[in-house]
C-alpha cells in the first residue's frame, strides 16, 4: 500500500529506512526476499491518542505493556498522552521523568503530548523546546485530579504560546454546563445507571457542540493549530465543515469504538463501553463514517485507556457497591491490539478500500503529529516500519489477542476481520503470528521521536 494506491511491488531496506519500492523483478538477486505473497504490506499504524499511564500508574498500564500491544496491533508509533502518569507531563521536569520510565521499556516508538492545564502558561514554550509533539488539554473534568480543566480565560492566556510553538493543541471537547445540568435532571428523576440510555442522556451532544465552537471561535482569533480529539457527535460536522471552509487550521478525530459500536446495542450494566465523549446512536456513526469519506473527519485515533478490571465496576468490588454502574465506572476503552481489525471489520461492510483507512490510521496521523518525514507511508526515505496484514482472515476475539496489561475489552467475543500477520519496526521485526503463535521482540528497541518547533533556540 503505497501513497500511489495499491500494488505489486519489492520493498527494500536498509539501516531502518526503506531505500527503494520496485518490482519484484528488478531486485537483484543477491537480496533475500521475504515474499509474503498475497498478504498485504502496508505502512505502520501511527497512534496519536494513547493513554500509557507511565510514570505513576503502571498498575493501569505502561510503557511496556502498553507498546507490546502496539506491536501486536499494527501500530509502530503511539504518541503518549500527558494525563493518568504521575507526575502529568505538565512541565519539563516531568517530561524528563516520563522519558526516564520510558527508556529501554518501548516495543515501537513514540512521542510525548505535553499538557496546558490551569496556570501552566509558561511552561508551555518550554515544553515545546524539549521536544513535545504539542498539547492536550481538558475543558471539563478529565477523570483524575492533578490534570486540571481550563476554562476559556485560562485558554486565551495559553493559546498565544501555542501559536507560537507552530504545534498542535488537542482538545477533549465537552463543556460541563449541559453534562452537568442532565445528571442533576436525570439523578432527580431516580434514572437508573446501569442503563447505557442514562449515561448517554447525562453527556448530550451539546456539550460537545458548545465546547466546539468555543474552540472555533479562539483558533478564529489567535490563529493556533486546533486538533479535536474523539469527536463523537454527527451534530457537530456541519460547523466543522463551516470552519474548514473558513480555512481554519483545524484538524479532527474520531475513535474505533464511534465507528464500531452503537447506543441501541450496548447492553445495560456494560460499562466496557463507557467512555466520553459517550458511544451514540447507530444513524449517528453512519454520518461519522460519511465524514471520514467526505474528509471532514482526517484521522481515526484508538484513545486507548486501559484501567485495571475493578474499576470499570464489571463485579461489586466492595461489600454495598453495585455492579455495571456507569456513573461509577472509569470511563476509557483499550484498544491497540484490536482497532486495526476492528476498522478493517467496518470498512469491509461499507466496501471501503483499505488504502483510504491507511489515510485514517497512518498517513495523516503522522503529518498530525509532526512525524510524516519519516513515518506513515511506504516510500523511499522513510523508516521502515511496517505490517503484514491479512485482509481476508477472521477471528473470534478472545483475551490472549490482548497483549495490554489487563486482558479486557468490549469486543470481546466478537468475529473481527483482518489480522496482523508481522510487524517490522525500523526494519526488524518486532511481532509476529504465525497461525496462532505469537513470538514478540525479547528486545525492547522502540525509540522517542522529539520533535523540533518553530520558536528560535
Ligand atoms: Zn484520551
Amino acid at each position: 500500500m503505497t501513497p500511489d494506491g495499491e500494488r505489486d511491488a519489492a520493498v527494500l531496506m536498509e539501516d531502518e529506512r526503506i531505500v527503494a519500492v520496485k518490482s519484484a523483478s528488478e531486485v537483484s538477486a543477491e537480496i533475500s526476499l521475504d515474499d509474503l505473497g498475497e498478504i498485504a504490506l502496508i505502512p505502520g499504524l501511527v497512534d496519536v491518542h494513547t493513554h500509557l499511564n507511565e510514570p505513576g500508574r503502571t498498575e493501569w498500564e505502561g510503557f511496556a505493556t502498553g507498546t507490546r500491544a502496539a506491536a501486536a496491533g499494527g501500530f509502530t508509533t503511539i504518541v503518549d498522552m500527558p494525563l493518568n502518569c504521575l507526575p502529568e507531563t505538565t512541565d519539563v521536569r516531568a517530561l524528563e521523568l516520563k522519558r526516564e520510565a520510558a527508556r529501554g521499556q518501548a516495543m515501537v516508538d513514540y512521542a510525548l503530548w505535553g499538557g496546558a492545564v490551569d496556570g501552566n502558561q509558561q511552561e508551555l514554550e518550554p515544553l515545546a523546546l524539549e521536544g513535545v509533539a504539542g498539547f492536550k488539554c481538558f475543558l471539563i473534568y478529565p477523570g483524575c485530579d492533578g490534570f486540571t480543566e481550563i476554562d476559556r480565560a485560562n485558554l486565551e492566556l495559553a493559546v498565544p504560546h501555542i501559536a507560537r510553538t507552530g504545534l498542535p493543541l488537542l482538545v477533549h471537547a465537552e463543556l460541563a454546563g449541559p453534562i452537568d445540568a442532565a445528571v442533576a435532571r436525570l439523578n432527580a428523576s431516580d434514572a437508573d445507571w446501569r442503563k447505557y440510555a442514562t449515561y448517554l442522556a447525562s453527556r448530550p451532544d451539546e456539550a460537545e457542540l458548545e465546547a466546539i465552537a468555543m474552540l472555533l471561535d479562539l483558533c478564529r482569533a489567535h490563529r493556533f493549530r486546533l486538533h479535536i480529539v474523539h469527536l463523537s457527535t454527527a451534530k457537530a460536522l456541519p460547523m466543522i465543515r463551516a470552519a474548514r471552509m473558513e480555512g481554519l487550521p483545524m484538524t479532527v478525530e474520531t475513535c474505533p469504538h464511534y465507528l464500531h459500536c452503537t447506543a441501541e446495542e450496548i447492553p445495560d450494566g456494560a460499562t466496557l463501553f463507557k467512555c466520553a465523549p459517550p458511544i451514540r446512536s447507530a444513524e449517528n456513526r453512519e454520518q461519522l463514517w460519511r465524514a471520514l469519506m467526505e474528509g471532514e473527519i482526517d484521522l481515526i485515533a484508538t484513545d486507548h485507556s486501559p484501567c485495571p478490571p475493578g474499576m470499570k465496576r464489571l463485579t461489586a468490588t466492595a461489600p454495598g457497591e453495585e455492579a455495571g454502574r456507569f456513573d461509577e465506572a472509569w470511563g476509557g476503552i483499550p484498544s491497540l491490539s484490536t482497532a486495526l481489525s476492528v476498522l478493517w471489520t467496518e470498512c469491509a461492510v461499507r466496501g471501503i478500500p483499505l488504502t483510504k483507512l491507511m489515510e485514517w490510521v497512518s498517513n495523516t496521523p503522522a503529518k498530525m503529529a509532526g512525524l510524516s518525514a519519516h513515518v506513515g507511508a511506504i516510500a523511499p526515505g522513510m523508516h521502515a516500519n511496517l505490517v503484514a496484514f491479512d485482509k481476508e482472515a477472521t477471528f473470534t476475539l478472545a483475551p490472549e489477542h490482548l497483549h495490554y496489561r489487563h486482558a479486557i475489552s468490549p469486543y470481546m467475543g466478537e468475529t473481527l476481520r483482518g489480522v496482523v500477520r508481522s510487524t517490522w519496526l525500523r526494519g526488524e521485526k518486532v511481532y509476529e503470528n504465525r497461525e496462532g503463535r505469537v513470538t514478540l521482540a525479547d528486545t525492547p528497541r522502540g525509540r522517542e521521536y522529539a520533535l523540533s518547533c518553530s520558536l528560535p533556540r
